[in-house]
């Protein structure tokens, strides 16, 4: 199990401009603009787990990401409590 970003799409500010968890996601073609819903959106099977997106979105006071685990299948665990701790995202 490993963490991927997600953005909250209500809580997203894209429309008016923001594009900070975009221009700092290090992972390439990770983290984009989806036009069509003017919203970040993550690809989760290149998201890395790093957190990056998180820190800065909540800088700027949007707190639009949001971490959630995955397990090892590939799909989303919706469940709260099951996050994998911080790091654990690099071991496989
Ligand atoms: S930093 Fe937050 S508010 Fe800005 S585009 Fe990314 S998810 Fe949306
Ligand atoms: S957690 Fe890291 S790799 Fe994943 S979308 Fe955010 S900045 Fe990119």
């Amino acid at each position: 199990m490993y963490n991927v970003a997600q953005v909250i799409d209500e809580k997203c500010v894209a429309k008016k401009g923001c594009r900070l968890c975009i221009m700092y996601c290090p992972e390439a073609n990770c983290l984009d603009l989806n036009v069509t819903k003017m919203v970040a959106e993550v690809i989760i099977n290149r998201c890395k787990g790093c957190e990056l997106c998180v820190i800065v979105c909540d800088a700027a006071k949007h707190q639009a990401i949001t971490m959630q685990a995955v397990s090892s299948d590939g799909s989303l665990m919706k469940s709260k409590g099951e996050s994998a701790a911080l790091g654990q995202a690099y071991q496989g």
